[in-house]
């Protein structure tokens, strides 16, 4: 046993890659890992342990690991005494009803009596229980969406993010259940190790700024000066934007950091305007 923080991730499947690519975008060095139980990471004292997703909450609760990144369906599943400390924004995806086709379930009051195949017995049962119905649970591991064709059920309650699945089963997407994404889990005796929070509390704050850096792009372009005023006013950025002028008398470059998801929105206001040579970079890192 080290002193090392040890993290745990997903060993092999949808969130493994953008686990890895998070711990990247943080600084840390993280040799290949193949068939390896834990690597640690060579510049942070840190040891990522890989673990089926469904066993990270109860590691986590039971301190074999100190923290992991875990889908919020998997933690509401397990019922894991943890601390959920930051959504990552990856690993989107809805837990949702999946009904026959001809069928119509548009209030939770309609699933009384009826059979619903899950792999998430824990948070349909709440769920149901919500919202004051009762119905039948059938548990199955896989493939869930075959149930009401085999006649076994008459809904499914499983995670779709297309419903490519469902359709190939003549289903259909019908009410949601849980929207879920990865998030950070930490153990809940973790504060009273203390050379784990320290390291613990900058990890977070690495995270944070790599979760912001995500969010935002680097807007540049070149504005004629009469078009300084109105670009300025068209360009969402938290600080006001460098302005730069260029050996061309006429022209300046202008720069800012905005949110990525808002560049689709002005750039034909910023060509109406006069900006020409737009470019848009993603960032790297941001200490805020
Ligand atoms: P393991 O072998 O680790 O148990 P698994 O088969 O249970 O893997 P994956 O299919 O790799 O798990 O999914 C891991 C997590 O990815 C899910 O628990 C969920 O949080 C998230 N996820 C995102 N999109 C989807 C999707 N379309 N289908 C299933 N899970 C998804
Ligand atoms: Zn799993």
């Amino acid at each position: 046993m080290n002193g090392n923080l040890k993290l745990a991730i997903q060993k092999k499947g949808r969130l493994t890659e953008k686990s890895l690519d998070l711990l990247k975008n943080c600084g840390l060095e993280i040799d290949s890992y193949k068939e390896r139980l834990f690597v640690s990471a060579r510049n942070f004292n840190v040891d990522i342990l890989f673990l089926r997703d469904d066993d990270i909450p109860e590691y986590v609760q039971d301190g074999v690991a100190d923290i992991g990144i875990v889908g919020g369906n998997v933690i509401e599943e397990k019922n894991s005494e943890v601390n959920r400390v930051r959504n990552l924004g990856f690993g989107k995806c809805k837990l949702m009803f999946g009904i026959p086709e001809e069928e119509s379930l548009e209030n939770p009051a309609e699933l009384q009596d009826k059979v619903i195949a899950t792999s998430y017995p824990e948070i349909l049962n709440k769920y149901l229980d919500k919202n004051s119905v009762s119905a039948k649970i059938i548990e199955i591991s896989g493939s869930v969406e075959i149930a009401p064709t085999l006649g076994v059920a008459d809904y499914v309650c499983d995670i779709v993010s297309t419903g490519t699945t469902l359709k190939m089963n003549k289903l259909k997407k019908s009410l949601t259940v849980l929207e879920s994404q990865a998030e950070l889990i930490a153990n809940k005796k973790l504060s009273e190790n203390l050379s784990k929070i320290n390291l613990f509390n900058e990890l977070i704050s690495r995270i944070d700024s790599a979760l912001t850096a995500k969010k935002s792009k680097y807007l540049m372009m070149n504005v004629p000066g009469e078009s300084l005023d109105s670009i300025s006013k068209i360009i969402p950025s938290l600080k006001s934007p460098t302005i730069m002028p260029l050996a061309d008398q006429e022209l300046f470059a202008v720069h800012a950091v905005i949110p990525a998801d808002r560049f689709w929105q002005i750039v034909e206001d910023l060509k109406a305007n006069g900006a020409s040579g737009i470019l848009l970079l993603p960032i790297e890192n941001m200490i805020v």
